[in-house]
């Protein structure tokens, strides 16, 4: 049997997949995506064992294959890809994810260069770090021609990591070691050439995902924020999703936090960890929206270009993460789930 594996076959976000046509359909509210989230792929999937993701190993399949960060992952031909993605202008950046296998590293790197071959987009590495032993490691993939580095970091606390992505679920994967690479990519790609990806609704109170963000804040990595989003077949397939309120919340202090308009230690928080007072007027940043739009690498014309149209929630919404700029009647919903 073919195996169709990386780096000939890669696989796309399902938004990825309709932008470059390989698929009929429009988004919900016409959203546009700017960029395109690739995955490799191997028979064999990944090692981890991440509680909360739909390519963990300890994942029960469904007849309908795995999905990551909620959406379905179609597997096409690498150079088919390159050549679809030359052709569409809304396309600032590609993301290549890889996964927790041996040949990942060197896979990566092979595709970062035939993008960069061939086309003029941005390119992002979304690494594992469980495969970065050391700097030379990223030093090859600047080399390739990538210019931002993703960290899934995901859980905000040593505790909760260890329990959902480390030893408690007999997975690979170490908290101080992501932390660590994230350091060594800010060396190697520059600060804030980096993002940290943190979901909210692991476990975690409040002030313990406000102290994450500080924490990449002060090391010069951007948080990119998730909402968790139960995956089917997942261990954590009947855990919900964070109140919107705790979302929204986070995602105003990620702003301030990001956008150098305050930081953690301004900031107060009850006795459960719930964040109380920015200490800043919040009115004006709800009411420009940006904060609430989707938090990610940038495109050319340095605003967000990974949007992730609903990566995190059905179309028919709440929307958490808004790929677009939110409407007027988006900001007064917005401003309903803050009360
Ligand atoms: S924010 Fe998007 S482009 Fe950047 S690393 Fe994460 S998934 Fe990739």
């Amino acid at each position: 049997m073919e195996h169709r594996e990386s780096p000939e076959y890669i696989q796309t976000s399902l938004a990825a997949s309709l932008t470059l046509g390989f698929q009929q359909g429009l988004f919900h509210r016409n959203a546009k995506l700017k960029g395109l989230n690739l995955l490799l792929h191997y028979d064999r999937g990944c090692l981890g064992r991440c509680a909360f993701c739909g390519l963990s190993r300890s994942r029960q399949e469904g007849p309908k294959g795995k999905t990551f960060i909620r959406v379905d992952w179609p597997l096409y031909p690498l150079e088919e890809v390159i050549e679809r993605s030359k052709k569409i202008n809304q396309i600032h950046r590609i993301c290549i994810s890889m996964i927790t296998h041996s040949k990942a590293l060197e896979d990566t790197i092979h595709v970062t260069k035939r993008f960069k071959e061939e086309t003029d987009l941005l390119i992002s590495e979304l690494i594992s770090p469980t495969l970065i032993r050391d700097m030379k490691s990223l030093e090859m993939m600047k080399k390739a021609g990538a210019d931002w580095i993703g960290v899934a970091i995901d859980a905000a606390t040593p505790e909760l990591f260890n329990r959902l992505r480390g030893r408690g679920v007999e997975g690979p994967h170490r908290w101080d070691h992501y932390w660590n690479v994230a350091g060594m990519a800010v060396e190697v790609f520059g600060k804030f050439h980096v993002g940290i990806h943190l979901i909210v609704g692991l476990g975690e109170t409040e002030r313990e995902m406000v102290d994450a963000i500080q924490r990449g804040q002060n090391m010069g990595a951007y948080t990119h924020l998730f909402s968790f989003f139960p995956e089917k077949g997942s261990p954590m397939e009947k855990h919900s999703p964070p109140p919107l309120d705790q979302y929204r919340k986070i995602q105003l202090a990620r702003w301030i936090i990001n956008e150098n308009l305050g930081s953690a230690k301004q900031m107060k928080f009850d006795g459960n960890g719930r964040l109380i007072d920015f200490g800043m007027d919040i009115e004006s940043l709800i009411q420009i929206g940006e904060p609430f739009m989707t938090s990610g690498c940038p495109g050319r014309d340095g605003k967000v270009a990974c949007n992730r149209p609903y990566g995190n929630e059905r179309p028919s919404g709440p929307i958490r993460n808004f790929p677009f700029m939110p409407e007027p009647e988006d900001i007064e919903q917005i401003r309903k789930q803050l009360e």
